[in-house]
C-alpha cells in the first residue's frame, strides 16, 4: 500500500486569461473580453521567483554608471589636487618687486607721486 501525501501539492503556475486591451479584465477561463469582445489571451502567473532579464540589465547599467561617476569624481579631485600644487609654484615665481612695464613712463609715475606728496 502507497502513503499519498495528506494535502495535494500547489501547482507552480497558474493560468488567467486577460485582454490585452484591458489588463483589469482576469478570468480563469478562456472567453471573450466584456468590454472590447476581444479573444482573452492566456496570462501565466508563476508562484517561482522569476528572472526579469530587464532588471538585470539595468541593474547592471546602473552599476556601470556609478563606476563612472565615481572614477570622474576621483579624477576630478586629482586633477584640482595638482592644479593647485601648480598655482602655488607659480606663485612662487613671481618676483617680489615688479619692475614697470614701459621704463619711460617709470619717470612720470615716480613724477606725479612725488608731487602729490608735496
Ligand atoms: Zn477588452
Amino acid at each position: 500500500m502507497n502513503l499519498e501525501p495528506l494535502t495535494p501539492q500547489a501547482s507552480s503556475t497558474v493560468t488567467k486569461w486577460t485582454c490585452a486591451m484591458h489588463p483589469e479584465i482576469q478570468r480563469n477561463a478562456p472567453g471573450s473580453c466584456p468590454i472590447c469582445g476581444m479573444a482573452l489571451e492566456p496570462k501565466t502567473v508563476s508562484l517561482e521567483a522569476e528572472e526579469n532579464p530587464e532588471l538585470i540589465y539595468m541593474t547592471r547599467r546602473f552599476k556601470i554608471g556609478v563606476t563612472l561617476v565615481l572614477l570622474g569624481q576621483v579624477l576630478e579631485l586629482r586633477a584640482r589636487s595638482k592644479t593647485g600644487a601648480a598655482i602655488k609654484a607659480l606663485l612662487g615665481l613671481a618676483p617680489q618687486n615688479t619692475p614697470p612695464l614701459c621704463p619711460s613712463n617709470a619717470n612720470n609715475h615716480t613724477q606725479n607721486v612725488s608731487s602729490g606728496i608735496s
